[in-house]
């Protein structure tokens, strides 16, 4: 793994950490008993109750629903906006925690069949980028059927905690004393996030999540934001290349091709570290890079014959190494 994979290691792993741990430390959640929010284990309300019982004036109010309000959600929603229009689907390749849930069994699936989905036709080459073999061994499937329910189960406890307190929840578990409808959650969830993570976990990335859909359509209306970059000028490199960046998407994407078709890309640079690792065995720099600004027209804006001017550094040059 090259540096930023680790790095993106790092913060997809915290950030699923978080994901489980932010309800029972009363990080972040909405309680249903109470009927409000909790942040950092102070009640987040809109005050609504001091104004019901004639504490406060409707000035008052009127204000409180403003900064407890809006003034947080237009904060969330404008910062998620901006990085997703200079960055993409920043949030999904490196934090969002379904991701790393389809990472790891795209890596699972790939172990048990060559193949990164059960949808796939045809099997990944054995041969790795980096050099290493994977030699498909059904054995893995046992493997893959366990994390898909056990990343279910745990899924589905974190969102009851969101919900109801984490303390209740967590004892009754231990205590195996769930109430019904909590027992009835349980199980539902667990099973719906089962098949979810295991015959339509890209379907959901693609087209279900309306967090990740909003940010690739406000990556889509900046042409400058960031992109994977392909040196066209040496595509003909790739012909003793086996598309190995194909083959390391996690979305099934071709990293080559323009942007139109790279609607839901996360970002997440493993097939510039698969094109890195193809081209050092030649000692020649990745024909693959992020990049952005006017180097990125090359990928929004090539489309139907169009063929935009970019800058002649974009990229290393060959020769370099
Ligand atoms: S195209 Fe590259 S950066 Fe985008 S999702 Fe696929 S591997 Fe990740
Ligand atoms: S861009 Fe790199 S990894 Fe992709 S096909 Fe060409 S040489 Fe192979």
């Amino acid at each position: 793994m090259n540096k930023r994979q680790n790095q993106r290691l790092l913060t997809r792993s915290l950030f699923f950490i978080l994901f489980i741990v932010a309800p029972p430390l009363d990080i972040f959640r909405f309680d249903l008993t109470l009927n409000h929010f909790i942040l950092f284990g102070q009640p987040w309300t809109l005050g609504l109750e001091a104004f019901q019982s004639g504490d406060v004036t409707p000035l008052q109010a009127g204000l409180n629903i403003i900064l407890r309000g809006f003034v947080p959600l237009a904060l969330v929603v404008g910062v998620g906006a901006w990085v997703s229009w200079r960055w993409g689907r920043l949030y999904c390749g490196w934090l969002c925690p379904h991701f790393s849930v389809v990472e790891i069994i795209n890596s699972l699936m790939r172990r048990a069949s060559g193949k990164l989905s059960v949808w796939d036709k045809k099997q990944l080459p054995q041969l790795q980028s980096d050099g290493k073999h994977i030699v498909p061994d059904g054995n893995w499937w046992f493997v893959t059927a366990i994390a898909a329910v056990g990343f279910a189960f745990l899924w589905a406890v974190a969102l009851l905690t969101y919900l109801l307190p984490p303390g209740e929840i967590y004892t009754n578990l231990w205590n195996a004393s769930l109430t019904r409808n909590q027992a009835v959650f349980l199980t539902v969830a667990t099973i719906a996030l089962t098949v979810e993570f295991t015959f339509a976990r890209h379907l959901f990335c693609r087209y279900g999540c309306a967090v990740g859909v909003a940010q690739s359509l406000i990556w889509m209306g900046n042409k400058r934001s960031m992109v994977v970059g392909f040196d066209r000028q040496h595509a003909s490199a790739c012909v003793a290349c086996d598309k190995s960046c194909e083959h390391a998407c996690p979305m099934h994407l071709q990293p080559r091709s323009i942007k139109r078709k790279m609607f839901t890309c996360t970002q997440c640079m493993q097939c510039v570290q698969s094109c890195e690792q193809v081209q050092q065995k030649l000692s020649a720099p990745s024909l693959l890079k992020m990049v952005e600004k006017e180097c990125a027209l090359d990928v929004s804006m090539r489309d139907f014959g169009n063929r935009p001017e970019t800058p002649q550094d974009c990229f290393e040059p060959r020769s370099k190494r």
